[in-house]
């Protein structure tokens, strides 16, 4: 088997010493793992590509026994150097590629991952100023990309628009409800005030280059992040612990 196909670079490990072991992202595949032979000396084969969170053109076969894949060659597409530079993008952009491999990308959800991925390291390496949720912002998209989607729009009771109103999350239920019907509930309920309901809604859609825009601006930053967190938590299973993801 054997495949040319244009993928991020997650991760990239020594392993021996002119070879290389790197993590990749594809969007037909999800996550792979390949070695490149020669990989730290051969200029002809992968100039420039090797590198942590750039996009690359690759071709890649697999092994005789279909054990392992090996890259061939390899086009640099897209780099990001202004990422690399700063220890606050670097670390930001680490923390979602940690995020992201511990919730396993399947080949069906391949595709807007690596959309969502690539367009991350894109905004982290372009923007202003890093925004502060930004990698929130980027958990929550994932999971409601990867069918975790949240139904926020109506109270999951009596059916009223929670637009412009306080609500609240019913964790298990994975929807929002007004604060009178979710006192009824047996579900573990977050408060959600106005704008972080319409700053969830707006995450299932704008892209993350439209991160910074007002629709996306929760006023209480850490309720917005432990609402997330929580959903997250519940129905993926990813907890942060001792400075890393864990999926249970
Ligand atoms: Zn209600």
């Amino acid at each position: 088997m054997e495949f040319s196909e244009r993928m991020l670079v997650l991760q990239v490990g020594k392993f021996r010493e002119a070879d290389l072991w790197v993590r990749l992202l594809s969007p037909s595949r999800g996550l792979i793992g390949a070695f490149a032979f020669g990989g730290s000396r051969s200029r002809r084969r992968f100039a420039g590509c090797l590198d942590t969170f750039n996009h690359i053109s690759v071709h890649v076969k697999a092994s005789p026994g279909k054990q392992y894949l090996a890259l061939q060659e390899g086009v640099l597409i897209e780099g990001v150097s202004r990422l690399r530079r700063d220890e606050r993008r670097f670390g930001t952009a680490v923390n979602c590629v940690r995020f992201l491999q511990s919730f396993g990308i399947v080949p069906e959800g391949a595709e807007k991952a690596h959309f969502l991925m690539r367009e991350t390291l894109r905004v982290l390496d372009g923007c202003g100023e890093v925004p502060r949720l930004l990698p929130v912002f980027f958990r929550a998209r994932l999971a409601f990309d990867q069918g975790y989607a949240l139904e926020l729009a109506h109270c999951a009771r009596c059916g009223n628009a929670l637009s412009g109103k306080p609500a609240r999350l019913l964790i298990r239920a994975g929807r929002a409800a007004c604060p009178a019907c979710a006192r009824a509930s047996s579900d573990y309920r977050l408060p959600l005030g106005p704008d972080t309901v319409s700053t969830l809604q707006a995450l299932h859609v704008l892209p993350p280059g439209d991160w910074d825009g007002p629709a996306v601006r929760p006023a209480a930053a850490g309720e917005f992040a432990e609402a997330v967190d929580a959903f997250i938590r519940y129905h993926v299973g990813i907890t942060w612990e001792d400075g890393r993801f864990v999926r249970h």
